[in-house]
């Protein structure tokens, strides 16, 4: 593994080496994974990757820290990552944009972008011989958790707010997880995992804490890269999206919980442009729900010091009192010259049905970047020119119950065409 070279804080900048450290640095500042940059930009091209066959996140191995995970090769494990990216010409249309693109997240196995930091993290189990995996979870990172350790069989034991939508944990249950509700936030089930970790001995997964999420997550900048060069192949441009194209770069909305997600994906396009393979790095714009903007009031506020809020959103899987990545993801805005939004339930409600009527199904977190895109037209931070990509990040299969507070219930009548004549 000559590639992992150790860990940075980010924080403090310290470094450490593979086996020195697990988590967190001493100074409690999240790690950053280092790679040998230089040995790696000697062995590979572009293309290398470009043209893989394997179509999951594991087309990127050369650059994730682990080595290919065991057991199967076409297990849901192996197929994590490797989403569509679809283009919405009537939403684009309709919001007055010449391009707008949506990665759909949500055909990842357990169906949320969880999955890649799941499947990357058990890889990490297997090789340091990890026989218990624990995270805490608002019920997409456990379940992502639960079917990738349950694809390779490897013992998961996760811990949620049991509040959480019941489609969730309905996974973790039928994943065969160890599943443990906890009578309160999903701030105080992380808490909990952490004691319990160190108290049995578990490997612990929680998203800001362990390094591993973000290698997982940064994978889907490294496909939205190779779907941009492979744009400017199809249309015969002489320009990637990633450079300006009429002055404009790919401007990317993510929804933003605890943070790890955009982190991962600035860190991953913080890599292809030190390996020389990206110009300029996308626009990160991270939207947060208004009853659960910690990292969002930062931004506003400047600096990096991230005060807890007492969460309320129906957003459940961006719902975060204290987000655990906050920092590196203020970062990914503010040094890509992005931008954090904030929208109401209410808007992410209607970004649910604007994305029905296309055809995209997203839980509300998913929907919120949609709706933050909204919003960020209105308010002129993009343009007509602006190339535009969303990531719906789960479906909407997770939360029934919030997707049919977006429609208006259907109608009940007799089995009579007379009854289907008076409704029409
Ligand atoms: C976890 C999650 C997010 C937010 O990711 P963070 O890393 O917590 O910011 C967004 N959408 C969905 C569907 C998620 O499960
Ligand atoms: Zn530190």
């Amino acid at each position: 593994m000559s590639k992992f070279l150790g860990y940075r804080c980010s924080l403090c900048q310290k470094e450490y080496l593979p086996g020195q450290v697990q988590y967190t640095c001493s100074c409690g500042g999240n790690l950053d994974v280092t790679l040998d940059i230089p040995a790696l930009k000697k062995k590979y091209q572009p293309d290398d990757f470009l043209f893989r066959e394997d179509a999951s996140l594991w087309r990127y191995l050369p650059l994730i820290p682990t080595s290919f995970p065991k057991a199967g090769e076409d297990t849901p494990l192996h197929l994590a990552g490797g989403t569509p990216v679809i283009s919405l010409p009537r939403l684009a249309k309709q919001n007055g944009l010449e391009h707008l693109w949506l990665k759909d997240e949500s055909r990842n196995p357990t169906a949320s972008f969880k999955d890649r930091a799941s499947a990357v993290v058990v890889a990490r189990a297997q090789e340091i011989g990890a026989e218990v995996i624990v995270t805490a979870s608002t019920g997409n990172a456990g379940a992502a958790l639960a079917g990738m350790a349950a694809a390779v069989g490897q013992k998961a034991v996760i811990f949620a707010p049991k509040n959480a939508p019941p489609a969730k944990i309905a996974q973790l249950l039928v994943f065969g997880a160890k599943v443990i509700l906890v009578d309160g936030s999903y701030d105080d089930a992380f808490d909990l995992t952490i004691k319990a970790a160190n108290e049995f001995g578990w490997y612990c997964r929680n998203t800001g804490y362990n390094p591993f999420t973000l290698e997982g997550k940064k994978t889907a900048a490294y496909e939205i890269w190779a779907f941009t060069r492979h744009l400017m192949g199809r249309k015969g441009r002489t320009q990637e999206l990633t450079e300006p194209v009429n002055k404009e770069r790919l401007t990317l909305f993510v929804s933003v919980g605890d943070g790890n997600i955009i982190s991962g994906i600035h860190k991953g396009f913080k890599e292809l442009h030190a390996l020389g393979w990206l110009g300029q790095i996308p626009r990160l714009m991270g939207v947060q729900a208004q009853g659960s903007a910690a990292i969002a009031n930062t931004f506003q506020r400047g600096g990096e010091s991230i005060l807890p809020v007492s969460a309320q959103t129906l957003a459940d899987s961006i719902s975060v009192d204290l987000p655990r990545d906050g920092i590196r993801a203020v970062r990914a805005a503010r040094e890509t010259g992005g931008e954090y939004l904030t929208v109401s339930d209410a808007e992410i409600l209607a970004a649910i049905a604007e994305l029905g009527k296309v055809g995209v199904f997203a839980e509300p977190a998913g929907a919120t970047a949609y709706a933050g895109m909204v919003k960020a037209k209105a308010r002129q931070l993009i343009n007509s020119e602006t190339p535009v990509m969303i990531l719906n990040t789960g479906s909407g299969l997770k939360d029934v119950r919030a997707a049919m507070q977006a429609v208006a219930p259907a109608p009940v009548i007799e089995p009579t065409l007379q009854a289907v004549k008076r409704l029409l």
